[in-house]
């Protein structure tokens, strides 16, 4: 029997919209991001279309930035999400590529974060990085900010090291940037990078920061270094999976009793091969969100071999967890309260 009575919409819902007239049509459709497509073409103004993707002022809302993968044709940015507290964007998990502009559609902004997360170094998760370091010199930011990354693996690089190939002094690619990762600069803030281990078997203590608590798991995307994230505020919490198999129960023991469940369904139940060896499938995924007993889970990180399939996704979900199950959409604010 189908679960899909349980599925959850976003909140705020966006304003209604014309539908653009695209061959990309069916694959926008529903999709806040199809708003800012059409509205740009219609020439309304930047800041009636940011002021429709805004999570509510009051309360703990998790935006999806992007609710895409790696790929150029899936309508969608790539993977991306923001913690927002009482109007303020407060901790940014992931920065594939159209995040930044997802993120100024917000209207979130660089002086009220506090951290940036990173599940892995994948393109799709970390490719924007440079862009927001750069924008950060045109605010007012005057403040740290902590980035988070995962520890090295045999394919992809250290965080420490990403972050000298991209921002070092001598031989980062971007190293006209160094100075925010120079704690010796006269920068207003800089950006402090910090290695998560790869500690598997238990919940990894990342950082307190009082209001904000937040915990990272190992999980296994194949073979490669990848980290679940969780934020706790308050008596609020929202997890992350990132890219992973579901092969360990890391991501179960992070995510107990959380609020909201973010999982990435990028692969189908049928998908076989290389996708399945780096993610979940939605069975899988059903088994991971009953086991947690959260009771919400809401789905991103969608490619093409998983977009448009949510009554089947659906309904392979819920024939392990019985919860409320969501779709993400870019710019989609999915509450935490
Ligand atoms: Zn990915």
């Amino acid at each position: 029997m189908s679960k899909l009575q349980n599925v959850i919409q976003p909140q705020p819902q966006p304003q209604p919209q014309p539908q653009p007239k695209s061959p990309y049509r069916n694959l926008l459709r529903g999709l806040v991001g199809a708003v800012a497509l059409t509205t740009a073409s219609f020439g309304v103004s930047a800041q009636t279309a940011q002021s429709q993707h805004q999570c509510p002022d009051q309360g703990h809302y998790l935006q999806v930035l992007g609710s895409g993968g790696p790929e150029i044709n899936d309508g969608r940015s790539s993977t991306s999400y923001l913690l927002w507290v009482d109007g303020k964007a407060r901790v940014l998990i992931d920065a594939g590529s159209g995040s930044a502009w997802r993120f100024e559609q917000s209207g979130a902004r660089m002086e009220d974060l506090t951290a940036m997360l990173f599940t892995h170094l994948h393109v799709d998760h970390s490719a924007d990085l440079p862009i927001y370091v750069k924008s950060a010199f045109f605010t007012d930011l005057n403040h740290d900010i902590d980035l988070y990354g995962p520890e090295g693996g045999e394919r992809l690089a250290d965080f420490i090291d990403f972050i000298d190939s991209l921002f070092g002094a001598e031989k980062g690619a971007y190293r006209y940037l160094n100075a925010p990762f120079n704690p010796d600069s006269h920068s207003p803030y800089h950006f402090i990078p910090h290695r998560v281990p790869l500690t598997f078997g238990k919940v990894i203590p990342v950082k307190d920061y009082g209001e904000l608590q937040i915990s990272a798991a190992a999980v296994a995307h194949g073979f490669l270094p990848a980290l679940a994230w969780r934020i706790d505020v308050g008596d609020k919490s929202v997890t992350i999976s990132g890219d992973m198999n579901g092969q360990t129960e890391q991501l179960i023991r992070l995510a107990k009793g959380t609020d909201l469940l973010i999982a990435h369904a990028a692969i189908n139940e049928q998908t076989q091969g290389a996708g399945q060896f780096l993610h979940m499938k939605p069975s899988r995924i059903g088994e991971i969100a009953d086991q947690t007993e959260t009771g919400q889970l809401v789905l991103s990180h969608f490619m093409n071999r998983s977009l448009n399939r949510e009554a089947e996704i659906g309904a392979q979900i819920g024939s392990n967890y019985s919860g409320k199950v969501g779709f993400a959409q870019d710019l989609s604010c999915w509450s935490l309260d």
